[in-house]
């Protein structure tokens, strides 16, 4: 398998991002490519593409925690290491041995390449379709899940004729390793990486044993099971079950994105936070409405479904590490775990919202944003706090709507719409979330004010998030949202000015247009209208690509600088 661009442009089509919110998964249009130099390396631009990431400061507070709750943080910091090394080993066959000899060179040229590198957890160009900037060969393998040079239709045919190995094969937890006599075996990640899944499964032990919280005592007992298992069941569940406990963890082999083959096989990440109380209890306050925006939703009942009343925990967090895929390229501002199906039906899921990593993002790249493309007038209305809200009735938003089609009940939404699903998906969460918030307003929880805050500043994320080009469901579902803004009159373009300023009198009809347009699709799972709709609204107008040029001395994303003092 090659880390080859088109694989990398499917790929990035098709993060739906089941499980997390990632933000800007598309691919930057604009990066230029440069020549390569004499030793084959594509990084004389090397200070404008580190330009992209800013820097953010992550100073975890520790002092509202107990002396034992410190020392737990510190031990899930050093497991988080650990998985994020385990990333390293997955991302690719020569990432590790790339680091090492850029490390040891004392050139100023190559620390910044070291730096890229290490953003990307390998010569590959996240922001930039993967292109390959360092290393004279430009097609190296890619991710380790599967034998070097395998090519898909090698692994497919090996499955046909051994349906028998077929479940191991394909499991999330196991790498693909040729035998002998020139076939495929499965082999459990815990002997693929013996040593450091001792590590983590001590690590978590250590941790457990100073745990006071019960429930927090019992999850990290069953997480470092979990490891040695090759299976998440008993873990994930008693994640779910974490209760009025100061610390919350991810850590494991959680997303499949990496896997740019097949999406089966997960790879390791680690996410290590301290819950904010506050912030928590804030947002719960959406937890009791959830009904009410269901029955609320702008299309006839049938459209509609009941909520079974699963658990749906809600965690507004500071992020104190983050490790491995999650940590890769541009990083995730909330997620909604766990990922494993038969855990989502039986217990429910939870959803995360990293405070720090949100504000970041905000003053980073969404204020110099509206700096540039919005009003004055409009620039009133923007706040990190709309932009969180946003964030967590996107992820709500997902749940709202119908999973199968009105007419057959056993055809599911996502089948019915086969590739445009994820961009339908994708515009549903942001719009109807954008459409609840009058219901909010009607009911006098929010002033005039906050409605228009939320509105502001999703227009400025919108424009966030098609800087990078209309690939992949996010950037699609953005564009979706512009063009019908535009052309309703809810967002009005100033040829004079070049600036973009809001009709708020249009907005709120036109949030329940959108949201009437694409549930009513899901609901008829309707494949013809969902690739209609792509088309019309979809796209890159004149106006709006010139504005994006704008954009492009701004940063796309940021990495995090640990400043910790232990
Ligand atoms: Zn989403």
């Amino acid at each position: 398998m090659l880390r080859s661009i088109n694989l990398w442009i499917i790929v990035l089509s098709a993060i739906v991002v089941a499980g997390a919110i990632y933000f800007m998964v598309n691919t930057d249009a604009d990066a230029q490519t440069t020549p390569a130099n004499d030793e084959g390396v594509n990084t004389m631009n090397i200070d404008k593409m580190l330009s992209k990431y800013a820097v953010v400061e992550v100073k975890p507070d520790l002092s509202g925690l107990t002396e034992k709750q410190q020392q737990i943080v510190k031990i899930l910091v050093e497991a988080g290491k650990v998985a994020d090394h385990l990333f390293w080993e997955q991302a690719s066959y020569d990432g590790l041995d790339i680091q090492a000899k850029l490390a040891a060179s004392n050139s100023p040229q190559d620390k910044k390449i070291l730096e890229y590198v290490n953003i990307n957890y390998g010569p590959f160009d996240r922001l930039n379709n993967n292109e390959i900037f360092y290393g004279k060969d430009k097609t190296i393998d890619g991710p380790t899940f599967y034998p070097s040079g395998m090519q898909k239709e090698e692994f497919e045919t090996y499955i046909k004729q051994h349906p028998e190995k077929e479940k191991d094969l394909v499991s999330l937890y196991t790498v693909v390793r040729r035998t002998g006599d020139n076939g495929l075996e499965a082999v459990p990640f815990s002997k693929a990486y013996p040593e450091e899944t001792k590590k983590l499964h001590d690590l978590l032990m250590k941790a457990a044993s100073l745990a006071e919280n019960e429930s927090l005592k019992s999850f990290l007992e069953a997480k470092a099971a979990d490891f040695l298992k090759d299976d998440f069941y008993t873990s994930d569940t008693l994640w779910l079950k974490l209760k009025d406990n100061m610390i919350d963890l991810v850590i494991g082999p959680t997303e499949v994105y990496e896997d740019t083959m097949f999406n089966y096989k997960a790879s390791y990440e680690a996410f290590v936070m301290i819950k904010d109380k506050e912030a928590t209890k804030k947002l719960e306050f959406y937890n009791e409405h959830k009904n009410a925006l269901e029955k609320r939703l702008p299309v006839s009942d049938d459209y509609k479904k009941e909520y079974k009343g699963l658990s749906s925990p809600l965690a507004a967090v500071q992020l104190v590490y983050c490790g491995g895929s999650s940590n890769s390229g541009t990083k995730t501002v909330a997620f909604n775990l766990p990922n494993d199906e038969k855990v989502r039906e039986e217990t429910g899921s939870k959803k995360v919202l990293l405070q720090n990593v949100l504000k970041a993002k905000y003053e980073k790249i969404l204020v110099p944003i509206a700096e540039t493309l919005l009003t004055e007038e409009a620039r009133k209305y923007i706040s990190a706090d709309a932009f969180a809200t946003n964030v967590l009735m996107h992820e709500y938003s997902h749940a709202f709507g119908l999973n199968y089609t009105v007419k057959d009940p056993e055809l599911t939404v996502k089948k019915a719409l086969g590739g445009d699903y994820s961009a339908i998906e994708e515009c549903k969460a942001d719009i109807v979330g954008l459409y609840n918030q009058s219901y909010f307003h009607n009911k006098e929880l929010i002033s005039d004010q906050e409605l228009k805050t939320h509105y502001t500043t999703a227009v400025a994320s919108i424009f966030r998030s098609i800087r990078f080009g209309a690939n992949g469901s996010h950037g699609t579902a953005n564009l979706m949202q512009f063009n019908f803004f535009v052309e309703k009159g809810a967002i009005v373009f100033d040829e004079s000015t070049g600036k973009y300023s809001i009709n708020y009198d249009k907005f709120e009809k036109a949030t329940e247009d959108l949201a009437n347009l694409v549930l009513t699709i899901q609901g008829d799972g309707d494949a013809k209208k969902a690739s209609e709709v792509i088309e019309k609204y979809g796209k890159f107008t004149k106006n709006l690509t010139d504005s994006l040029k704008k954009l492009e001395d701004l940063p796309v994303d940021i990495v995090f600088d640990y400043q910790y003092n232990w």
